[in-house]
């Protein structure tokens, strides 16, 4: 197989094991009665590479995911708990954006990150017994120390 081949290959391997692990966690997670819709797509200039846009109130949920800009051996498990993570968070989002400053929000979106990443990764080790390190939020920290 050339290399252009095995990427589509991966991709492909890719998107049903995201497809499928939305589900598993959405009975896990008793989020069965939401309308979850999943779609692969190119984010452009956005950071990172899962998204999840939710209207809580109406129980609809979109997550999207890039796969170009997946690292490798990113842990699927990790991925979809961490976005659905964000569907249950999304009250604080709609009730701080009617009446947060730009600033306050940025503040409030960088903790629910936090704790988002916490939460999902106890839930995987509880539930999918992985472990993983809280690598990932030692970077977004040092940023916020940044500004
Ligand atoms: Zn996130």
């Amino acid at each position: 197989m050339d290399t252009t081949t095995e990427a589509r290959t991966e991709k492909r391997r890719l998107k049903r094991e995201i497809t499928k692990a939305v589900r598993l966690w959405a009975n896990r997670l008793q989020l069965q009665e939401w309308r979850i819709r999943v779609e692969f797509t190119t984010f452009g200039s956005e950071d990172g590479y899962g998204s999840c846009k939710c209207l809580s109130s109406y129980r609809t949920a979109l997550l999207e995911f890039d796969l170009d800009r997946m690292p490798p051996h990113e842990d699927v498990d990790q991925l979809v708990v961490h976005e659905f993570m964000h569907i249950l968070t999304m009250p604080l989002h709609e009730y701080a954006a009617l009446g947060l400053t730009p600033v306050e929000i940025e503040r409030l979106d960088h903790a629910a990150e936090r704790i988002v990443h916490d939460i999902s990764v106890r839930i995987v080790k509880l539930v999918a017994g992985k472990d993983f390190p809280a690598l990932l939020f030692k970077e977004r920290a040092e940023d916020a120390q940044e500004d």
